[in-house]
């Protein structure tokens, strides 16, 4: 078994449905366990402006699977979610899951960059991560708190529990 730890958003189609229906989706995913999930939080768009806010949330995940296949079966989820992949970066999508984290692996393959090449600038998935593992150092020995803490709670909002 390994940790990973996904980062989640969606800014189309009830985002917070997007957001519930893929956590239902990871946690029926063969050889895997979902063991926890962070708030969702409102945050501002990356890229263009002219897009819905966007909903996101992170998720801790056991599994055996490779990364490739883990990175094929979240492809899926996002294609059953409606997610087309346009031409313009960040644009406005139905569901997003990036592999933020893969156990200590450091991978870099064509699909497939691991750690998360951006997830140091994005307060979305910094404050999200460290609600589920707040002492995490990355392979490279970067700390989790000193990312934070050149990251600030900016455009970012922590929304109501769900329950
Ligand atoms: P960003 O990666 O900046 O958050 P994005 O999530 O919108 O942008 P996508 O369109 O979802 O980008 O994915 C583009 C490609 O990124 C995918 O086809 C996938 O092969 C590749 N990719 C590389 N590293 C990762 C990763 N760690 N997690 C998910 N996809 C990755
Ligand atoms: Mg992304
Ligand atoms: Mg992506």
């Amino acid at each position: 078994m390994e940790r990973v730890y996904l980062g989640l958003g969606s800014n189309l189609a009830d985002p917070l449905s997007q957001l519930r229906d893929a956590l239902a989706a990871l946690a029926a995913l063969p050889d895997s366990q979902v063991r926890t999930v962070s708030s969702f939080y409102s945050s501002d768009p990356l890229g263009p402006a002219d897009q819905p806010r966007y909903v996101n949330a992170v998720a801790a995940l056991d599994t055996v699977l490779a990364p490739l296949a883990l990175l094929d079966a979240l492809q899926a989820i996002e294609r059953d979610h409606g997610r087309v992949r346009k031409a313009e970066r960040w644009g406005p999508r139905t569901l997003d899951i990036d592999i933020l984290l893969f156990g200590e692996r450091v991978l870099n393959e064509a699909r497939l960059q691991v750690p998360h090449y951006h997830m140091h600038a994005r307060p979305f998935v910094l404050y999200p991560l460290a609600e589920l593992a707040p002492a995490l150092h990355l392979p490279d020995g970067r700390v989790l708190s000193e990312m934070i803490a050149a990251c600030p709670f900016v455009g970012l909002e922590r929304l109501p529990d769900l329950d």
